[in-house]
């Protein structure tokens, strides 16, 4: 039986235990991970030995040059994307097929269902996005690269940063930024909140200026090569009140004490857990109103993540944020976060901006 590319071949490995004989795969950064095709529109039908790549002619010089060693099967004009599955599915006498059922809508769940006569459809959940939490030589150097791109940005942001500066032109200026040095954009929109609007977790800029604040909290991350890096500094003004100073501190033991614990075999609930004993010292914990962190990938939010609920245990390999918070509403808000790599011994802090009260303070 011919071999299949690698992250192929594991995802193959794994149809035994699923009691399937194929595997569809239709969400796609699932397609792009195990094929390297950047198109869209397209799936994957993956059984032992044996892949295909459905899609259409507007993509087959693209997956000629992209997907070595998968079969191409292009529909015709007459056909929909659902029916050239439903063919490929007939053709290669498939009895019990695995379906994505996170990424399948009930429209297409029903197409397959009353097509597939003799065909017994499986739903699954997170089975490609289990493999994608290990990443490999290639995911690792390419996301050192999106996390020393987001930092250059930000250094040279900072001398530039003026009181008369909207929160919208700051985060206009990092995308740009980060597209200039050759990054394919941000890997979300940046978080740009003065003062009271960095006490929104999910803060949107708007168009005010930076003014007079005591804080400006900026999260944000670069896209590289299709993956994400995502970092968090506040800074304060030199005539921050001794609440928010109190606060950082919490906040910055927090996250120093859960990036401490970060080693193969470790639940990442007693990562989490260590956060919150650190912030329940420092009597803020009942202003964290998120989870500690998640993996990043080709997307920003993958698997594991990092909260009281998760029963992932960390592995080498895993990239993960670390980015306790916290928030009080109208006044300030808090966030540290770093990505952290899983390695066999133990783990490296990707990113390197100083993160001390001492080293965010900024004058506008
Ligand atoms: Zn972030
Ligand atoms: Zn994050």
């Amino acid at each position: 039986m011919a071999e299949l590319p690698s992250r192929l071949q594991r995802l193959a490995d794994s149809l035994s235990e699923l009691e399937v004989d194929a595997f569809l795969v239709t969400d796609e950064i699932n397609v792009r991970y195990l094929s390297g095709f950047t198109g869209d529109s397209s799936s994957l039908l993956v059984s032992s030995g044996q892949a295909s790549i459905l899609s259409d002619g507007r993509y087959s010089a693209q997956i000629q040059e992209q997907c070595r060693g998968i079969e191409m099967r292009i529909r015709s004009s007459t056909q929909t994307a659902q029916d050239l599955i439903l063919e490929s599915l007939q053709d290669s006498r498939i009895r019990r097929v695995a379906l994505e059922a996170h990424h399948m809508s009930v429209a297409q769940f029903q197409f397959f269902e009353q097509g597939c006569s003799g065909v017994e459809l499986v739903a699954t959940t997170g089975v490609v996005e289990k493999l994608r939490m290990i990443k490999d030589e290639s995911e690792i150097a390419t996301t050192r690269t999106a996390v020393d791109l987001a930092e250059r940005v930000f250094r040279e942001m900072l001398p530039t940063l003026s009181s008369e500066h909207t929160e919208l032109e700051v985060a206009h200026s990092i995308e740009q930024r980060l597209r200039d040095l050759g990054a394919e954009g941000c890997s979300f929109s940046p978080i740009v909140g003065a003062g009271p609007g960095s006490a929104l977790p999910h803060y949107q800029p708007r168009n005010v200026a930076l003014g007079a604040h005591q804080c400006l909290l900026i999260d944000w991350g670069a896209k590289y090569q299709g993956y994400a890096s995502d970092l968090t500094r506040t800074l304060h003004a030199p005539q921050v009140g001794d609440s928010f100073k109190r606060a950082y501190e919490g906040v910055l033991e927090a996250q120093l004490a859960a990036i401490d614990l970060i080693k193969p075999g470790m639940p990442v609930k007693e990562v989490d857990a260590a956060a919150r004993a650190a912030l329940q010292r420092h009597g803020i914990l009942e202003a964290f109103s998120h989870g500690l962190g998640h993996g990043t990938g080709l997307q920003i939010h993958e698997m594991p993540r990092m909260s009281p609920i998760s029963d992932e245990i960390l592995a080498p390999g895993m990239i993960i944020t670390v980015e306790p918070g916290v928030y009080y509403d109208g006044d300030f808000g808090i966030r540290i976060e770093d990505d952290v790599l899983v390695t066999e011994s133990g783990h490296e802090v990707l990113s390197t901006l100083p993160k001390g009260l001492d080293d965010c303070r900024f004058i506008l």
